[in-house]
C-alpha cells in the first residue's frame, strides 16, 4: 500500500522485541495488561516502527532513556491499534521536559473570553509539529489507567485530529455518512458541555473539553480509554462514535477484565 515505506515497516515490525522494552511496558503501561495477546503483539510491532521513525529530545538536561521512549511510544501506539495507520506522519520529534513546563498560550474560552499568558502545562501538541510532554506526568498517568486523564492519549489524539488537515475535532473518517454522524453526535455533546459550564452544572466530561472542538475530541479520547464503562453508560452515542473511530471496544475490554478479576477473587 505504501510501497517501499510499507515494506521497510513490515521488516522493522518483525524484529525481535527487546526484552528490556518488554519489561518497561509490563511495569509502566497499566493498559497493556488489559489487552489480549493478539493486541499486545500488534502493539509491540507498532512500538518498533514508532521508535524507529520518531526522534526524542530531552529538555532542561533530561536524559532520554529507553524507559522514557518506550513508555511514551507504547501509549501513543495504543491509539493506533486495529487501524490502517501511517504512524503520525507529520510528527517527527517528541520533546520531553522533566517536569510540567511553562508555555505562552492564548486560549479561547466560552463566552468570548481569551486567556493569555504563561501557564504550567502538562503537554502540548503542535499541528504538523512536535508533541511536548513532561516525563513525571507521563509516567504517573501510564500507571494510573482509569482516572480519566492521560496526557499521552490527549496529545496524540490532537495529532490524529490534525491528519485531516485541521485541528477541529474531526479526524479522518471513512466516508461522508460517518462524517455526518460524527458531526451531529460530537456537536450535540460539545454543546451540552458548554451549557453545563455556563449554568455551573457538574459534568462527567472534563470542562477543559469545552475550550474548543479539538480539545473536546482529545478529552473524550482520554475518557474513552480510561473510563469506557462510564462513558458508554452516560453518553452511548458518543461512545459508539469513538468505538468506530478507534476500532476498539474499550468497554468490553474493561468489563472482561472486571469479570476476570472477580473470578480470580473467587478462586482465592
Ligand atoms: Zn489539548
Amino acid at each position: 500500500m505504501f510501497g517501499l515505506k510499507h515494506r521497510k515497516r513490515e521488516r522493522i515490525r518483525k524484529l525481535p522485541f527487546p526484552e528490556k522494552w518488554q519489561d518497561i511496558i509490563e511495569k509502566n503501561i497499566a493498559y497493556y495488561h488489559h489487552l489480549n495477546y493478539r493486541d499486545q503483539a500488534e502493539l509491540r510491532g507498532h512500538i518498533q516502527i514508532f521508535l524507529h521513525e520518531k526522534k526524542f529530545e530531552g529538555l532542561i538536561g533530561l536524559e532520554i532513556t529507553d524507559e522514557i521512549k518506550v513508555t511514551i511510544a507504547a501509549q501513543a501506539c495504543i491509539l493506533l491499534l486495529h487501524r490502517d495507520t501511517d504512524y503520525y506522519p507529520t510528527l517527527f520529534t517528541i520533546l520531553v521536559y522533566p517536569h510540567p513546563f511553562f508555555s505562552n498560550i492564548k486560549q479561547y474560552l466560552p463566552g468570548g473570553i481569551v486567556a493569555e499568558g504563561e501557564q504550567g502545562r502538562l503537554g502540548e501538541s503542535w499541528h504538523r509539529g512536535p508533541v511536548i510532554l513532561s516525563w513525571d506526568n507521563v509516567s504517573r498517568s501510564a500507571h494510573d489507567h482509569n482516572d480519566k486523564h492521560n496526557v499521552v492519549f490527549h496529545e496524540f489524539a490532537h495529532q490524529l485530529d490534525g491528519e485531516s488537515g485541521a485541528n477541529d475535532g474531526a479526524p479522518v473518517l471513512p466516508n461522508r455518512s460517518t462524517y455526518i454522524a460524527w458531526a451531529r453526535v460530537l456537536g450535540e455533546e460539545y454543546q451540552d458541555l458548554l451549557d453545563h459550564l455556563k449554568r455551573h452544572h457538574k459534568s462527567d466530561i472534563d470542562f477543559y473539553g469545552a475550550t474548543n472542538p479539538a480539545e473536546f475530541f482529545a478529552v473524550v479520547t482520554e475518557y474513552f480509554f480510561e473510563k469506557p464503562i462510564q462513558l458508554k453508560m452516560r453518553h452511548p452515542e458518543l461512545y459508539e462514535q469513538f468505538k468506530n473511530f478507534y476500532k476498539l471496544d474499550t468497554e468490553a475490554i474493561m468489563l472482561k477484565d472486571d469479570k476476570d478479576s472477580i473470578g480470580k477473587k473467587e478462586v482465592l
